[in-house]
């Protein structure tokens, strides 16, 4: 099967690299097709080959050709997006961290699904070319676990399936806990909530336009951007087998 990938240019976005010897670079790439491991010959030693660098985050066409063994080679990486606000900014880089390690840790090798790479490309596209927004991190938890199938349903408890919102419902809270699957209806509610806007709010970020939810999300109150944060990572919390190093630097941030 390898063979299929002979020469092939395709769009990719890198997601992370670690050393490989003295000279050369293991780089971990997303593609329509995938997630892929490539050699990257002499990364380290010389930046003639891969002239924009290979940061993770950045977006362009990667050609992989058959390389020693069973690990693909990289041959060359075209960015096809301005990577450096990236560098400039302690923020977006944060953000661009976030994006890739949630990214790189959520999707095994062997999930190949362009609605998966759609939403990583956009996210990034959207938090390098413009300035970066919590919400834009919202929207792509859950766009991210909503391609992966990992996101159960918002409006409808997760025990029963009765819908949890009555009628034109935009107020108050329903029940919520992340480990029992999801929101909860009164009866089988526990301590656990979430307020009704922030729910609103997620299951806009999920299947509405983006810009237009953006912007509302970005104007909602401190405690209703919490409640979203806190509902979407709750359920991101429950695929992850280890705490990501990204948002410990996400922590060391100044707030502001
Ligand atoms: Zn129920």
């Amino acid at each position: 099967m390898k063979a299929k990938f002979q020469g092939r240019a395709e769009p990719a976005v890198l997601l992370r690299t670690r050393p490989l010897g003295e000279a050369d670079l293991i780089a971990v790439l997303l593609t329509a097709d995938g997630k892929r491991e490539a050699v990257a010959a002499s990364a380290r030693r010389s930046r003639k080959r891969f002239v924009g660098g290979l940061a993770p985050g950045m977006r362009g066409v990667a050609t992989l050709t058959p390389g020693k063994g069973t690990l693909m080679r990289l041959s060359s990486f075209e960015p096809t997006g301005d990577h450096t606000p990236v560098g400039r900014d302690l923020t977006r880089f944060a953000y661009v961290a976030y994006v890739c390690e949630l990214t790189d840790e959520l999707i095994g090798m062997d999930v190949h699904d362009p609605l998966v790479f759609g939403v990583v490309q956009a996210t990034l596209a959207a938090i390098i070319e413009h300035p970066p927004q919590p919400a834009a991190l919202r929207q792509f938890e859950l766009r991210l676990l909503h391609a992966l199938g990992f996101l159960p349903p918002l409006a409808a408890c997760c025990v029963c399936r009765s819908r949890v919102l009555a009628g034109q419902q935009t107020t108050g809270v329903v029940g919520f806990d992340p480990l029992r699957g999801g929101v909860l209806c009164r009866e089988h509610r526990g301590p656990g909530e979430v307020l009704v806007t922030s729910l609103l709010h997620a299951v806009a970020l999920v299947e509405g336009d983006a810009a237009e939810v953006l912007e509302q999300v970005g104007e909602a109150s401190a405690s209703v951007r919490r409640g979203l944060r806190d509902l979407t990572f709750g359920f991101v919390r429950q695929h992850l087998r280890r705490p990501l190093k990204s948002l410990a630097f996400f922590a060391q941030l100044p707030r502001g």
